[in-house]
């Protein structure tokens, strides 16, 4: 996805990377995590309602607003809490109590990262700019990282592999299809993506395992790793949405 260029906050980065420091000690400390707009990618939920303990019903339930993006597929907003701040529902005069689990985009900032395709092989392009929000003090001080510094840093790796084989489903048009068909694809686009407990049951208790040829190894792994059975769960819904050959039905 690309950044709207017009944006004076959004800066080109250099080759001579960027200098950053965030820590309890800042005097921005935690203004950052209010009145953000926060959309979730379905590794967000995975990890955030494991973090807290919660189904993923619960999670969405409790902590999204759940709006129609650009391209019409239904996607999760962090909801922020009913205070004057509207500060982010995680966030404690120690700063953030979900740290180890974060979203992407909060391990991301102050980058942002830009992609053309996607899919197993990652991006076909991967380009980085500098996201200057006025209040953030941490350019002032730190030390100098490039992207990739700052990807390893932060933990980014895994997120950033499975929001690339989200990008290629998200990006696209919702398809077209009468009202009724319409719903029950939104449907089935956000159990697969947002709601894993119940995609793991519609995995088990369907006869979807029974039709679609997978190697043994890799369906114990849907049924054992979460992080496994997302990534099923785009390529199902690319083949059963979008009719893509990621998957392969069994002969006869
Ligand atoms: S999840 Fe943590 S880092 Fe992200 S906005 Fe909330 S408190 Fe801040
Ligand atoms: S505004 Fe910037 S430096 Fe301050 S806490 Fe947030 S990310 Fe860190």
């Amino acid at each position: 996805m690309l950044p709207d260029i017009e944006d004076p906050r959004f800066n080109e980065l250099g080759p001579e990377g960027f200098t950053f420091a965030c820590h309890p000690e800042v005097p921005c400390f935690n203004e950052c995590c209010r009145r953000l707009n926060l959309v979730l990618t379905p590794y967000d939920v995975l990890r955030l309602k494991n973090h807290l303990g919660l189904s993923s019903e619960e999670f969405i339930e409790r902590h999204t607003v759940v709006e129609s993006g650009q391209n019409g597929w239904p996607l999760p907003r962090l909801a922020m809490a009913d205070n004057d701040e509207q500060t982010c529902p995680f966030l404690s005069p120690q700063g953030c109590t979900v740290y180890p689990d974060r979203p992407g985009a909060c391990r991301t900032y102050p980058l942002g990262r830009a992609t053309k395709g996607g899919g197993e092989g990652g991006p076909s392009q991967e380009s980085w700019f500098l996201v200057k929000e006025p209040h953030c003090r941490g350019f002032e001080q730190g030390r100098c990282w490039s992207p990739q510094e700052w990807t390893q840093d932060q933990g980014l790796t895994a997120y950033n592999a499975s929001n690339d084989l989200f990008l290629p489903l998200v990006t696209r048009q919702a398809p077209a299809a009468s009202a009724a068909e319409a719903q029950k694809k939104m449907q089935m686009f956000f159990m697969a993506c947002y709601n894993l407990d119940q995609f793991k049951q519609f995995v088990t208790q369907s006869r979807l395992t029974q039709i679609i040829d997978l190697e043994p190894t890799r369906l114990e792994l849907i049924q054992s790793n979460e992080s496994q059975l997302l990534k099923f769960a785009f390529d199902w819904l690319r083949f059963s949405l979008f009719g893509e050959p990621t998957l392969r039905l069994k002969q006869g």
